[in-house]
């Protein structure tokens, strides 16, 4: 091989293997999940080039926001369903990041309808031991745990966002103005509480700020596949205070979640240069 033939080879060699991978990490798209109409419609009609698909009963719209590819997901009501659509949504487009966001009610006194939550963590709320030599499984008397992804029965129950999509929620929520923005615990299950005395439980002995059916499920999930996660939720209730549901949560909540997108994903490229 003379000198020239090495020289080629050696740019096509970078060119495959080094700089073509970095090409097609960035045109990887961030996942934004909602589980209903109005935690996604706005989302989809600001997407340009919008691209349609049904895996299975799951809606997932492709586009481009602003620069940034993504993909709105629908998740559907529930746990199932998120983990269900969490799993078939990094199947097929490899996403470098996945955020749920959405609606949420209110565990701690202090919130508001329209307040922000910011998902530092989150656990499942319905994944509890009971005692046996009680009669009632009274709030007091359970046991919340968790496994881990060795399949292990632990009691560390809570799993934590991203650092990054965290530290980036957080400098976006100084231009938060629809209510207040808080840093906390997003608490899960297919459970809708009424009763102020189990809220009270959950927001004293396990720091939970609010509740929903989304969002550990995601999460779970994505820690198992190594992708970077965040929750987002705006509340649209809260039992506390006798605000009940209001959908505009969910747009608010969309509005907040493509700020966080666009600037994850600037603060990628930036790294990158
Ligand atoms: N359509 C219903 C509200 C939605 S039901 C109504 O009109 O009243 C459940 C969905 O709302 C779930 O996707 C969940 O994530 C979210 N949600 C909002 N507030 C909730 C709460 N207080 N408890 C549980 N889920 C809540």
């Amino acid at each position: 091989m003379n000198h020239l033939t090495r020289r080629y080879f050696a740019f096509v060699f970078i060119f495959l293997f080094l700089l073509l991978p970095i090409r097609v990490q960035a045109s990887a798209p961030i996942i934004i999940q909602g589980a209903m109409a109005c935690e996604t419609e706005s989302m989809i009609a600001a997407l340009t080039n919008p691209r349609e698909e049904r895996i299975g009963p799951w809606r997932f719209v492709s586009g481009d926001y602003q620069g940034v590819p993504v993909v709105v997901s629908v998740t559907r009501i529930g746990m199932s369903n998120a983990a269900a659509s969490t799993v078939l949504g990094i199947g097929h487009f490899k996403p470098i990041a996945v955020i749920n966001q959405g609606t949420c009610g209110g565990h701690d006194p202090s919130l508001h309808t329209f307040d922000l939550v910011i998902g530092a963590d989150s656990f499942d709320y319905s994944a509890w031991v009971s005692q046996p030599q009680m009669q009632t499984a009274s709030a007091e008397d359970i046991r919340f745990f968790a496994y881990n992804e060795n399949d292990e029965l632990h009691y560390d129950i809570k799993l934590h966002a991203d650092a990054k999509l965290l530290k980036i929620a957080k400098e976006q929520s100084k231009y938060y103005t629809k209510g207040k923005a808080v840093v906390g615990t997003i608490a899960t299950a297919n459970s809708w509480n009424r009763t102020p005395g189990r809220i009270h439980f959950l927001n004293t002995e396990y720091g939970s700020l609010c509740e929903e059916m989304e969002t550990h499920s995601s999460a779970q999930i994505c820690k198992m596949y190594g992708i970077p996660f965040i929750g987002l939720r705006v509340l649209s209730n809260t039992e506390l205070h006798g605000e009940s549901f209001n959908p505009e949560a969910g747009v608010i909540s969309q509005e907040f979640t493509l700020m966080v997108v666009k600037a994850y994903y600037a603060s990628l490229q930036e790294s990158q240069k």
